[in-house]
């Protein structure tokens, strides 16, 4: 899988010198000497990331980053003492070899038609190695010096990342290929998925409503041989619903959460008839009551109310409440 081209620039008698030199790299392979070189060459890049700037590309830092270090453990199969061993011996040589890029192009060049050679390393071994590497940089320095991406986690990331993992977990569990398009505005490319999936659970149901086990539930015999089982509920007496568009019973979806109509009643002007229930007058340009002072009072009240709400939420924040309960009873 990788071209020989690639260790035309190692000779034979320094490897074999370098390996007989130390007791831990005695007992390497060639294949793990191979899989070091090549898998630390390609992290080039990521090597010189966390260095000082004052320290030069040319050469080789002396001590690899800790998560690089992971990285070639858990890819390698090599011991931590192992690795550091390694890099000590092969620095120079991993140096002198093809970054990532180059070797990207090596390969488009020798494979025109190739694909990408699996890397091995489980996704909960590269979340933390991602997360290791992100507690060694600062947040804002990558944007700062213009990078595309920087460290910081931002809402819609949040919320990207809790849809992709659902709808892929979810077609894992059902043995399919999550297909979505691969351009477009993020907001564009999953509600068809995610639509798939609710319809299949309206029609199918939630797999977790048949689950049971010994540990949720339990079963007990009675003297006539019958039997009693006794399962846990788990509720915190919150209920939450959805935003969904205001006219009763309209399932049509909104454009997003704050809108109060779908786009079918918002065609139809429902947005300029008064909120008030049985209130047929237009609104008043900016409000969403109509110009009886009746009408207008209930908005104002309403306003309030939803502040007052925000108000709580944000001292609670405050309070590092991670549950609105624990906050309650601090207070207390
Ligand atoms: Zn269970
Ligand atoms: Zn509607
Ligand atoms: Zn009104």
């Amino acid at each position: 899988m990788i071209p020989c081209c690639l260790y035309s620039s190692v000779a034979p008698p320094t490897i074999s010198k370098t390996l007989a030199s130390h007791e831990l790299l005695a007992t390497l392979s060639f294949e793990d000497v191979l899989a070091f070189t090549s898998r630390a060459s390609a992290l080039k890049r990521d090597i010189m990331l966390p260095q000082l700037q004052t320290i030069s590309g040319n050469v080789p830092p002396d001590i690899l980053p800790p998560s690089i270090c992971e990285f070639l453990q858990l890819s390698t199969g090599l011991t931590r003492d192992t690795v550091a061993a390694c890099w000590h011996a092969f620095k120079e040589i991993v140096w002198g070899m093809p970054s990532r890029n180059e070797l990207a192009a090596q390969h488009e060049r020798a494979f025109p038609m190739g694909g990408t050679p699996p890397q091995g390393v489980s996704a909960q071994a590269c979340a933390n190695i991602y997360d290791s590497a992100l507690s060694m940089r600062d947040e804002n320095q990558l944007q700062d010096a213009g990078w595309q991406f920087g460290f910081k986690l931002k809402n819609e990331h949040i919320w990207d990342t809790f849809i992709i993992l659902a709808l892929t977990e979810d077609c894992d569990r059902c043995g399919v290929l999550l297909d979505v398009p691969n351009d477009g505005a993020q907001t564009h490319r999953f509600p068809a998925a995610m639509q798939a999936r609710n319809e299949r659970i309206v029609y199918e149901g939630q797999p977790e409503l048949r689950h049971y086990c010994d540990t949720c539930m339990w079963t007990y015999w009675n003297d006539d041989g019958s039997a009693r089982k006794v399962q846990v509920v788990v509720t915190d007496g919150l209920s939450m619903g959805r935003p969904c568009c205001n006219v009763f019973q309209c399932r049509n979806p909104l454009s997003n959460n704050r809108s109060r109509f779908c786009w079918q009643h918002l065609n139809e002007g429902l947005d300029n008839i008064c909120a008030v229930v049985d209130c047929d007058m237009p609104v008043l340009p900016g409000w969403k009551a109509c110009t009886l002072p009746a009408h207008q009072e209930m908005e104002c009240l309403h306003g309030e109310k939803m502040r007052t709400n925000f108000q709580a939420t944000k001292r609670l924040q405050k309070m590092h409440a991670a549950q609105p309960n624990d906050a309650m009873v601090a207070q207390q």
